[in-house]
């Protein structure tokens, strides 16, 4: 469909259309440049492509038919959000990205300048009518991971639909039982808002299918860690940031599909890039759509990305829910389970996360660690420092980037990252 087919449906979703016709032909030429111009992409890609090119078209076509076959939308803004639940009263779960410079000033009027770029593109897309997912939401579910999002939603409440929901700062059993009852809450919150109930079959077929794209992005995981990479790590987080968004059982079969033409690509040998290119891993905060700066700088210095410790990468898929629970309470429990051994950086202490990055750093044999945390972003400022001290400590190089969405330090950015892989080959 043309962009003029969907000008009706961006009208009645009360987009800014000018505003956003602008940012559509930004995004269009930023991807072209960036994932595009790439060689040797697999053909399994053209299916991201053609979804990142719809992206704004018929999946928001798809979430209105969705509407009006009484489904709900619930848009969220982290991985702590358990998407099962959503699953399971038939509503649409979408992740609401926000990742670029949009509406900035509009933010600042909501939140303080000295806050994190994510915080204020969430905000700025919303105030600046630029989204038409977070247009489309029934409910957005925020949860408490910082404190500039605790406050944010505070003022974002007064804008959009908001349910908060209290994630835990620790991982004492006092902490797992607040948890238990924040998914409770949140429960009986949807079962309201869609008029359906939780039952222990459906939320035991929404575990499998959240459970078989994490299984997918797994394999992905494992096969890009091949030498050479048979992938870039660009394309990966394109499919992970995808991920959040496409219904997920297109998606899974899809990511399926590409993983068996990468298998046949490592029996072939071939790679995107050379045998001896520096290999990194990323780490740190999560990049929502279209944040491809960092990875982009990366991989055109001649190095290619194997692995992000990030939301958008392995911690929102190492850990699987278990599926063996009969009755709701089991399935509950399994829930809440799996989604405590996130370790994200608002956890103190947090010291798994230490050993998962420097056992995912060693498995992926990787030459170095790039550390990645938005400006204004505490807790994996915070963090940056111990990762980079156990790191060095295991002979891992490492070294940490503060950035946001602006294109002012790409300069600067590539100069780093170019002596960055000079000292590990
Ligand atoms: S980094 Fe923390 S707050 Fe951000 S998405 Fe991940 S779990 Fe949520
Ligand atoms: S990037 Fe950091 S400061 Fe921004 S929302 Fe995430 S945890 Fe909070």
């Amino acid at each position: 469909m043309t962009q003029e087919a969907y000008r009706e449906m961006w009208e009645n979703l009360n987009l800014d259309i000018a505003a956003h016709d602008g940012l559509l032909g930004v995004l269009g030429k930023f991807y072209g440049d960036i994932y595009m111009s790439q060689k040797g992409r697999l053909q399994g890609m053209e299916y991201l492509d053609f979804v990142l090119s719809e992206v704004h078209g018929l999946r928001i076509k798809e979430l209105q038919d969705a509407k009006a076959q009484g489904r709900k939308i619930i848009g969220t803004f982290c991985v702590f959000v358990p998407e099962e639940l959503a699953l399971a009263v038939d509503a649409v779960q979408v992740g609401l990205c926000a990742g670029a410079d949009a509406g900035k000033e509009a933010a600042e009027t909501l939140v303080p300048r000295n806050t994190c770029a994510l915080i204020k593109s969430f905000i700025g897309f919303k105030l600046a009518r630029l989204c038409p997912y977070t247009e489309s939401c029934d409910l957005i579910v925020g949860e408490t991971t910082c404190d500039g999002k605790k406050k944010a939603y505070e003022a974002f409440s007064e804008h959009a639909p908001m349910y908060v929901m209290e994630v835990p700062q620790t991982k004492t059993e006092s902490a797992r039982a607040l948890w238990k009852a924040e998914v409770l809450r949140y429960m009986a919150r949807l079962e309201e808002l869609t008029g359906r109930k939780v039952t222990a079959e459906k939320l035991a077929e929404a575990i499998k299918t959240v459970n078989a794209r994490r299984r997918a992005l797994q394999r992905l995981n494992r096969l890009r860690a091949a030498v050479p990479a048979p992938i870039s790590g660009r394309d990966v987080l394109l499919i992970n940031q995808v991920s959040f968004y496409d219904d997920p059982i297109r998606f899974t079969a899809s990511i399926n599909t590409l993983c068996d033409q990468l298998e046949e690509r490592i029996t072939a040998g071939e790679g995107v890039a050379p045998k001896d290119a520096p290999r990194v891993m990323l780490s740190g905060c999560p990049m929502a759509v279209p944040n491809w700066k960092l990875p982009y700088v990366i991989e055109s210095s001649g190095a290619v990305i194997v692995g992000e410790e990030s939301c958008i990468g392995t911690r929102n898929t190492r850990d699987l829910t278990d599926e063996s629970g009969q009755t709701l309470e089991e399935m509950i429990d399994a829930l809440c389970e799996r989604y405590m051994k996130i370790d994200c950086a608002c956890f103190t202490p947090n010291a798994e996360r230490l050993d998962n990055v420097e056992t995912m750093a060693k498995d992926l044999k990787v030459d170095g660690v790039i550390q990645y945390a938005l400006m204004f972003c505490q807790p994996y400022a915070h963090e940056g420092i111990k990762v980079e001290k156990r790191l060095t400590a295991g002979g891992v190089p490492s070294m940490s980037l503060e950035t946001d969405y602006s294109m002012e330090d790409i300069e600067q950015l590539k100069t780093r990252v170019e002596a960055f892989l000079e000292t590990v080959k």
